[in-house]
């Protein structure tokens, strides 16, 4: 089995990522960060999710293992002091693992080109110096002109992210479904959303064609970017999954109430 061990910038996930990674080598391991079968992340969420996008092109054949540096996390099932269950469980890994929808979005620009993007979490489109008017599309048909500061479309591993910062519900990690999620819309007699979360099925998908001569700021997980005038962008779910290494199972409720509950009765 070919590792790699991939860390963010923290002083506490250097040293661990260094622990671990001396761990392995002695355990017989070979550590290869080209063709990895396994990445395990050393540091948070925002690891992963960087990791994931390193490894966005090997998705079919590589596992994820998260080490959380600090809480634990949505995307990271060990602590940073658990390493030698980890190097034990690695020795005794059959291959198991679960896998997670990702975000398929695509783009087409006004001058006709094109580009394509995968989201572990999610997708936004905003504007920050004006209002965004973009119409919404589920499957071909129209649902709403929308007015406001932006969209939000989230994966079920992303909706406990920024998607439930603007009021997304949680969604289980085991549903095949995307959610759209509003930014500030506005709402008066003459501009109407529904102005709630909406979650579409497997078989569907949602388009937003933007009123022209706009420009937005997309953002994919944690990368933001400037747009030129877009004339349509679609999500779907992409055919791609993002597959974790599972020696363990942690109730994603019991996740969920750890992460933003936290009082013990
Ligand atoms: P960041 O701004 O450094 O961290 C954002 C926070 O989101 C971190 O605490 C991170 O956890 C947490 N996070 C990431 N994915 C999560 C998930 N699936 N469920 C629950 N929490 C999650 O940015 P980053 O680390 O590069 O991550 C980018 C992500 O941050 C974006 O995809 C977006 O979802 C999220 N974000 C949220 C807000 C907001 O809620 N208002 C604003 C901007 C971005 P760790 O501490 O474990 O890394």
């Amino acid at each position: 089995m070919r590792i790699t061990v991939f860390n963010n910038s923290g002083e506490k996930s250097i040293t661990t990522a260094g622990v671990l990674t001396k761990k392995l080598e002695q355990a017989g391991f070979v550590l290869d960060d080209k063709h990895p079968d396994v990445v395990v992340t050393v540091g948070g969420d925002g690891t992963l999710l960087s990791a994931f996008h390193r490894y966005a092109d090997s998705l079919s054949h590589v596992r994820f293992i998260g080490v959380h540096t600090g809480h634990l996390g949505f995307y990271t099932d060990w602590r940073d002091f658990e390493l030698d269950d980890l190097v034990d469980a690695l020795k005794q890994d059959s291959g198991q693992s679960v896998s997670y929808p990702l975000l398929d979005v695509s783009l087409t620009y006004d001058d006709s080109t094109t580009a394509h993007f995968l989201a572990l979490n999610e997708a936004t489109l905003k504007r920050m110096n004006g209002t965004m008017r973009t119409d919404v599309y589920i499957k071909q048909n129209f649902f709403e002109s929308f007015r406001g500061d932006g969209l939000c479309v989230s994966t079920p591993t992303g909706s406990t992210a920024y998607s439930k910062s603007i009021g997304g519900a949680v969604m289980h990690p085991r549903l095949d479904a995307l959610q759209v999620t509003e930014i500030a819309s506005i709402n008066n007699r003459v501009f109407r959303t529904l102005s709630a979360p909406v979650i579409i099925a497997p078989d569907e998908w949602v388009t937003f064609r933007p009123a022209s001569g706009q420009d937005f700021v997309m953002t994919v997980d944690q990368f933001s970017t400037t747009t030129p005038p877009i004339v349509e962008m679609k999500f779907r779910i992409a055919s791609e999954r993002i597959h974790f290494a599972r020696y363990r199972h942690m109730h994603f409720w019991d996740r969920v109430e750890d992460a933003f509950i936290g009082v013990k009765k």
